[in-house]
């Protein structure tokens, strides 16, 4: 025994093998709201659709996991005390924003790697102060708190940052602008998309935000030419980190964040599009994995998932091709249902109910390539009659967390989903395990993970930055 141990040693030492992988490159992705079963739709839709590949990229990764996603005081954990847990590995309540239970500020994954002279990255298709990339660059007791997240990222130790842009609360008189301003002011050099050619050689932080004033990047299946997407940030952070950094190293997160937006408005379509270009930003971190094989760990979570997204809707199939029909995003349709019947100009035309359906079956397929039950259509007809009846209310909107729609619109959208045989359970997040899937250097030892406050200490851990 002794002797083969020895054997093996001077095998190792002559190789140049050691036990300890060396991660010297992190790529640590999270889809906001990606729960298992969105994956796996994503795959049944592109296959269906062919809108991208039927095989979702880190499926096929060595470590596929799940973790549980509780917060400090919730089974149901939001996007701030989960994104507390991936960046910090602190369970906290729910809305708070890198803070522990009782309020004190505890470190994240950025610092850590920043302090240890890493370089680091924060890339998202959502404001850079939204919950989840807040939670890596500040600390506060509330996620609302925008301006207090927008002003900590002054003096944030992130060197590349990427993001639609700067929320603002509705109650200040404060503006992007002034947070922009306050950037540059700061010595960050700041790039608008969607071309962010020679990143590489500038000095000091950089921040890139879309080529226009945006809360969110456009989503996917609305998107047009010119509009900046994820994979442009994800190339110019790869290209601005690995020159500045690539002797040493770097962290970069990097979040899908709308597929959250579009479950909590129960839009099937547009959240699989969403989940589609995660991957596509995955293929460009894979590619970088396969120059720096041994050095590179890419870990892909979610924070929690959203809607409880049922694969079937009460009939043992599905129809992922009749989703193919929609050609915008509810948000959208609802801008388009606005042009359409409620012209600026005052007083305008009641529109008959087979308007409206002409409408959505060139919006959705329906009645035109779907068929749409009885039921379904009794349901849309009574909202038909609660918008433009008698003493109707031509505003009757269904609001979610991020966008407000015309009701007909979601109800439309749902119809079309139901088709299809995808359901969501209701418009908020659900305490469902999520997925982990890792690759590259050290991605074995995320095969014990069982929670997602154990993913930033295990990173921190492979890749020097803490003990
Ligand atoms: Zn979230």
């Amino acid at each position: 025994m002794k002797k083969l141990s020895l054997i093996v040693f001077f095998a190792c030492l002559a190789l140049g093998c050691s036990s300890k992988p060396k991660v010297k490159y992190v790529f640590y992705f999270i889809g906001d709201g990606m729960g298992i079963n969105q994956v796996m739709a994503t795959e049944q839709y592109n296959k269906a659709t062919g809108n991208g590949p039927d095989v979702i990229n880190f499926t096929q990764f060595p470590v596929r996991n799940f973790i549980t996603t509780v917060s400090g005081n919730s089974v149901v954990t939001d996007s701030a005390a989960g994104g507390t847990a991936l960046a910090s590995g602190v369970k906290t309540y729910n809305s708070a924003v890198g803070v522990d239970l009782d309020g004190n500020p505890v470190s994240c994954i950025t610092e850590w790697a920043s302090e240890a002279g890493y370089g680091t990255g924060i890339i998202t298709t959502v404001g850079i102060n939204h919950a989840t990339p807040a939670c890596f660059i500040s600390h506060t007791s509330v996620r609302g708190n925008y301006e207090d997240i927008s002003t900590q990222f002054m003096s944030a130790p992130v060197d590349f940052a990427a993001g639609a842009g700067f929320i603002m609360n509705r109650r200040t008189e404060r503006t992007p602008e002034y947070y922009e301003k306050m950037a540059e002011d700061s010595g960050i050099t700041i790039l608008r998309g969607p071309e962010f050619d020679g990143v590489e050689d500038i000095d000091g932080r950089v921040l890139c935000l879309s080529g226009k004033q945006q809360e969110n990047l456009s989503c996917a299946i609305d998107r047009k030419e010119g509009d900046t997407q994820l994979s442009d940030f994800v190339k110019a952070g790869i290209a601005y980190l690995e020159k500045h950094f690539g002797k040493k190293g770097f962290f970069v997160m990097i979040e899908g964040g709308m597929i959250d937006w579009a479950c909590h408005g129960t839009d099937a379509a547009t959240a699989f599009q969403e989940l589609t270009d995660m991957a596509y930003s995955v293929d460009i971190a894979l590619e970088f994995l396969n120059r720096h094989p041994k050095e590179t760990l890419i870990v892909i979570t979610a924070d929690h998932e959203t809607g409880g997204l049922m694969i079937g809707s009460g009939k043992y199939e599905t129809h992922p091709e009749r989703l193919a029909f929609q050609k915008a995003s509810a948000p959208v349709i609802t801008d388009m249902f606005r042009e359409e019947f409620f012209p600026e100009e005052e007083p305008y035309e009641t529109p008959s109910w087979e308007d409206v359906k002409e409408f959505f079956a060139d919006k959705l397929g329906l009645w035109d390539k779907v068929d749409v039950s009885s039921k379904d259509e009794a349901a849309l007809k009574e909202v038909y009659n609660k918008t433009f009846g008698k003493g109707g209310n031509r505003n009757l909107s269904s609001e979610n967390l991020y966008s407000v729609n015309y009701k007909i619109v979601d109800e439309a959208v749902k119809c079309l989903d139901r088709a299809a045989g995808y359901r969501f359970s209701y418009g908020s997040h659900s305490g469902s395990p999520v997925g982990l899937y890792v690759t590259g250097a050290g991605h074995e030892a995320f095969r014990e993970v069982r929670d997602n406050a154990e993913i930033a200490p295990l990173i921190a851990k492979l890749a020097g930055y803490r003990k």
